[in-house]
């Protein structure tokens, strides 16, 4: 059975957050008929992908006093992935002509930021942000929810809302590896999140954990400066370990095996380097300081829970909501599924199964990830799942599913970055699906 219109119930939703996440959520919600309020503790909306060059004080970010910059993007930053796969469905990211708009199919951060604020403008999105409020308490209080922001005065305010919508991005808190011996090394520690650009580095022997995409940028980022980068992986195969080709200076070891106070860096199989830097690419953990749920919401071992659908907690569904936690997901499209199931959930349009049910859904993820030795803090990942994830949301919300050209350029553009890990963004084979994916695009704008 469908509702009329007039049938959809209007809430009162806090947005916390205007990156990619907040906005989609609030340009969802909005068109659903809610009423919305997006809060955001920087000057101006796009999230990670506002660059400051300002780094935090503390280099690996382990001070809670220390004052948060919130985007981890590096000066040298490029998206890794295409532009095509980037964009929301409904604002594709299309070189414009615009003086600013390059023609790289991965484009620089500036380039993405400059998206993000014309998709805010196109759906009259800025207007329902309050810049520089910070959101310091979001708790529940008679069934509704108080939310406390502080603006840039230091001015408190506290308002209720039927729906808290959190979208506060978790790429900011520095996850941070366990070193044997680290307390007595004598070189310097810091986490990518403070890197911006390779100068500090200049004629150093950096080492560099991680194989991310980060990582793999920031280590070929310092190679053009430093006098040795050495990067330790945990998964790297054996068969790739040694000399990166192209570079004289890059090299790829196993893990670190301890380090010592003479400045020496031991790796699992053996070897040794004495290094100036240590310099952390593991990734972030999920933080949400301002949530108060009495304990019904936790964030345990980097896995936040339990949610359904990786969205709502069962037991305070739809009241509250996250956007955006999946890792590995295909970029903006899967916030925009998000938001619109949680914007539908929210006005009745779409139903939710019980909270018992909801319940047995997140435990069965629990077990299946237990029984395949799948760690805790990697229950946000869908890399084995992310198409049939995406598209059970397009399913709740009756819209098309992720496009075959969507799925096909995603595997494409994985499989370039195998073969090509160090020149993916500026050689690929997949223009046929570039060119379909624009034609796409040219129906959605006419
Ligand atoms: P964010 O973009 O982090 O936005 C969260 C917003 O919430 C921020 O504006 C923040 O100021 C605000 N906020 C936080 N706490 C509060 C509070 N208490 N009160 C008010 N406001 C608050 N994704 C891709 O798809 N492609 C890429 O190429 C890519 N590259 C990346 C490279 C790096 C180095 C990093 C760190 C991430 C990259 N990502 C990439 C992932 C990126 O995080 C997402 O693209 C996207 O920015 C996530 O959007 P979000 O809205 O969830 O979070």
């Amino acid at each position: 059975m469908s509702l009329t219109i007039s049938e959809l119930k209007v809430r009162n939703v806090a947005v916390i957050g205007a990156g990619p996440c907040g906005l989609s959520a609030a340009k969802e919600l909005r068109r659903e008929g809610h009423k919305v309020v997006v809060f955001e503790r920087q000057g101006q909306a796009g999230g990670t992908w506002v660059y400051n060059p300002t780094v935090e004080a503390d280099p690996l970010g382990s001070d809670p006093s220390r004052t948060i910059v919130h985007s981890s993007v590096y000066a040298s930053l490029r998206t890794n992935l295409p532009r095509e796969l980037m964009g929301f469905r409904d604002y594709p990211f299309v070189s414009t002509g615009q003086p600013y708009s390059e023609s790289r199919r991965f484009p620089g951060h500036r380039e993405v930021f400059l998206y993000i604020n014309d998709y805010a403008t196109a759906f009259g999105l800025t207007e329902l942000v309050r810049f520089e409020t910070e959101v310091v308490y979001a708790g529940l209080v008679n069934g509704k929810w108080r939310v406390r922001s502080r603006m840039a005065n230091g001015v408190t305010v506290d308002e209720i809302f039927d729906a808290v919508v959190v979208c506060n991005g978790h790429d900011t808190e520095p996850r941070t590896a366990e070193i044997p011996g680290i307390d007595a090394w004598p070189g310097k520690q810091m986490h990518s999140h403070n890197y911006r650009i390779p100068d500090p580095f200049r004629d150093l022997v950096v080492i560099l954990i991680g194989v991310g995409s980060s990582a793999l940028d920031i280590s070929m980022d310092i190679a053009q400066v430093a006098k040795e980068v050495h990067i330790a992986s945990r998964s790297a195969k054996v068969g790739v370990l040694g000399n990166v080709s192209g570079y004289d200076n890059l090299k790829l070891h196993p893990m670190i095996e301890s380090v010592h106070k003479d400045g020496s860096v031991i790796f699992n199989d053996g070897s040794v380097v004495l290094a100036d830097v240590i310099l952390h690419c593991t990734g972030y953990k999920y933080h949400l300081p301002f949530l108060d749920t009495n304990g019904i919401v936790t964030v345990e071992d980097n896995c936040v829970g339990p949610l359904y659908k990786h969205t709502f907690p069962p037991a305070l569904a739809p009241w509250l909501s996250f956007v955006g936690l999946p890792l590995m997901g295909i970029g903006f499209i899967l916030y925009e599924f998000q938001s619109n199931w949680i914007a539908g959930v929210l006005s009745g349009r779409i139903g939710l199964p019980s909270e018992e049910e909801m319940m047995r859904d997140v435990e069965a993820l629990y077990l299946l990830l237990e029984a395949s030795g799948t760690p805790k803090r990697y229950t946000h990942g869908i890399g084995h799942c992310r198409i049939e994830y995406m598209d059970w949301f397009a399913g709740e919300c009756g819209i098309p599913g992720v496009e075959e050209w969507r799925k096909e350029m995603y595997y494409a553009t994985k499989k370039n970055y195998l073969v090509r890990p160090h020149a993916f963004r500026d050689d690929w084979e997949d223009e046929e699906l570039a060119l379909k994916a624009h034609e796409d695009f040219v129906k959605c704008r006419s």
